[in-house]
């Protein structure tokens, strides 16, 4: 007697997901780090400056057009401050832009 637990087709996680991810995205925020209070979002760089790189400042390797990385600027610097990020850069970047 075969008792099938088949009814698992929902496709729902899947977008939670994507929507999730986007609103991530969309959204800046502040964060706090040693080095002084920054302004922070995440971008896909795709719009406007299409066919830039940019290099992060904490691992010093190329950030690939198309990844989503993080941008962010001191805010007391101002937007000429800002930098991209590896998102798990970030994360590790201690405040002190060089
Ligand atoms: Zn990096």
């Amino acid at each position: 007697m075969a008792r099938g637990k088949k009814r698992r087709g929902a496709p729902k996680r899947e977008y939670e997901e994507l929507d999730v991810t986007r609103l991530r995205m969309s959204i800046p925020h502040t964060e706090q780090k040693r080095g002084g209070e920054f302004q922070v979002q995440q971008t896909m760089g795709s719009n406007a400056e299409e066919g830039k790189t940019w290099i992060c400042p904490v691992c010093v390797v190329l950030i690939e057009p198309g990844v989503v990385h993080t941008v962010a600027w001191d805010i007391h610097r101002g937007v000429q401050s800002r930098r991209h990020f590896h998102n798990h850069c970030w994360k590790l970047f201690d405040g002190i832009l060089p």
